[in-house]
């Protein structure tokens, strides 16, 4: 088994409810911040898309709420928080 196909198995175990606000956001006008190339990159769950205009756009299903993406972003494009209680990522080990 390799390692990614190990990865993606794992992260497939994982429950996700949806939450009624999204808990991240883009900041409004900062769609095309060169800041959000970084969360592109990292985002292990690759949420983030860069659109063929340049902008950065954000689908939350699957969210690990890892945090890299605001870390990358040092917070300057993202509205960050965990979702409300109940809802998000729910991990599944072994
Ligand atoms: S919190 Fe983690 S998984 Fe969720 S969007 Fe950010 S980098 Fe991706």
């Amino acid at each position: 088994m390799s390692g990614e196909t190990g990865m993606k198995e794992k992260l497939g175990r994982n429950v996700f409810k949806e939450a009624r606000e999204p808990h991240i956001r883009i900041r409004a006008g900062m769609e095309n911040s060169p800041v959000l190339k970084k969360a592109v990159a990292i985002c292990p769950a690759e949420l983030y898309r860069e659109n063929a205009d340049g902008s950065v756009g954000l689908s939350l299903d699957g969210c690990l709420e890892c945090g890299s993406c605001l870390i990358a972003c040092d917070g300057d494009a993202l509205e960050w928080a965990y979702p409300e209680g109940g809802a998000g990522v729910q991990y599944r080990f072994g």
